[in-house]
């Protein structure tokens, strides 16, 4: 008896997305190697990578150093075959980027959003990826902040934008004919440094962003850890002391108010500077009050990333955001705390690396929630 047509179909797809994913984490890849990486018969894999080629999906690159006998031909994914779109949405303005399947950035467009209003948005994302679409587009992802209803589409709640319950995805998709996908910034940020940056690495890391906001991303097994309601991360809102200043969130104390630009800039206008770049270059000509203040911010941080490493034992921090450009100022005392309060084991092995798509990252990492698509083997569930 044979197997059922459905079911041959589904392991058609499931054994073509098992090739795929393996030539997007290891590539270059020989069909032997191939073929035992997946457990297929060399005849089952022939078959498979002779319509990848046809399909213009895979190419091959050359030939395997060998030390004697035939030289296996390797294969390796065309990033070109297809892009997606990201966006990413700000108080100001809407960045856009359009990324190849190797995370690389094709081009980019941005829109100003001045006061920015959930009616606008439609409108502003529809002709920003009307700019940017050409060959194969394999949908477009948004990255925002706040809490995200991601299997739904929907912003749930953001407390820089000001906006609640609005509906994203389904109309953006309707209008463009697109799938899109929504994610919260810092987690699409951290999508990204595990696809294409630092994360590679790693199984388990935290990704840490600084700037306007302190948020993380957990990726755990190699996955994107969402939470419950996809609120897991909001680093920024741990309480470091209940009796401290007002935050924007309502509660008081929060690490974002002693840690993020919010507090930065606060103290660089106490010692009579315009700006954080002030306050910086200060700091770096010497100034011992300015570099008191970084000193103190990188402790504070320390403070919130020592717990969360506590909580986690993740193999590293990928440490990202805006204000990654003061990282020298603030890296020591931040990498004190961390060490010095956490597990003598787990601090010795944990690794501390800057992120490494730079500002680009925000807007690779809410394409590639588009790309997670394409690269999805069939059994697999809709959202992890
Ligand atoms: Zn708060």
């Amino acid at each position: 008896m044979g197997t059922p047509k459905g079911d041959q179909n589904l392991l058609r797809r499931h054994n073509r997305g098992l090739v795929l994913n393996l030539l997007r984490e290891g590539a270059p890849l020989s069909r032997t190697a191939l073929a035992r990486k997946t457990g297929l018969a060399p005849s089952v894999l022939t078959r498979l990578v002779r319509e990848l080629l046809a399909e213009g999906i895979v190419t091959e690159v050359g030939k395997a150093e060998s030390n004697g006998g035939r030289r296996s031909t390797l294969l390796a994914l065309n990033p070109d075959y297809a892009c997606a779109i990201g966006l990413k949405v700000e108080k100001t303005r809407v960045l856009a980027a359009r990324i190849n399947l190797a995370g690389e950035i094709r081009a980019r467009h941005a829109l100003p959003f001045p006061n920015p209003r959930p009616e606008g948005f439609l409108e502003l994302a529809q002709s920003l990826v009307e700019e940017l679409a050409q060959g194969e587009i394999l949908g477009v992802g948004i990255g925002i902040s706040g809490l995200v209803d991601a299997a739904r589409g929907i912003e749930l709640y953001s407390p820089i934008l000001g906006w609640r319950e609005v509906p994203l995805a389904g109309p953006l998709s309707e209008a463009i004919g697109l799938p899109v996908y929504l994610e919260n910034d810092v987690n699409a940020l951290t999508l990204a440094e595990c696809w294409y940056g630092a994360g590679r690495a790693f199984r388990n890391f935290v990704c840490v962003t600084v700037g306007e906001g302190i948020g993380a991303g957990v990726v755990v097994d190699g996955k994107l850890y969402r939470g419950a309601a996809g609120g897991a991360g909001e680093l920024g809102h741990t309480t470091l002391d209940p009796h401290g200043p007002l935050c924007r969130c309502g509660e008081r104390g929060c690490l974002e108010v002693y840690a993020s630009d919010r507090f930065l800039v606060g103290q660089a206008k106490a010692l009579g500077h315009e700006t954080i770049d002030g306050l910086a270059a200060a700091a770096r000509a010497g100034d011992l009050a300015a570099q008191a203040v970084f000193a103190e911010m990188g402790r504070a941080l320390g403070i919130g990333v020592k717990n969360l490493v506590n909580l986690l034992n993740p193999e590293a921090v990928v440490l990202g955001g805006e204000r990654l450009d003061a990282a020298d100022l603030f890296l020591p005392a931040f990498e004190e705390q961390v060490r010095r309060h956490s597990f003598p084991k787990e601090a010795e092995d944990l690794a501390i690396v800057p992120a490494e798509l730079g500002e680009g990252g925000f807007l690779i990492g809410a394409a590639t929630l588009a790309v997670r698509e394409f690269f999805r083997l069939p059994a697999e569930g809709v959202t992890t």
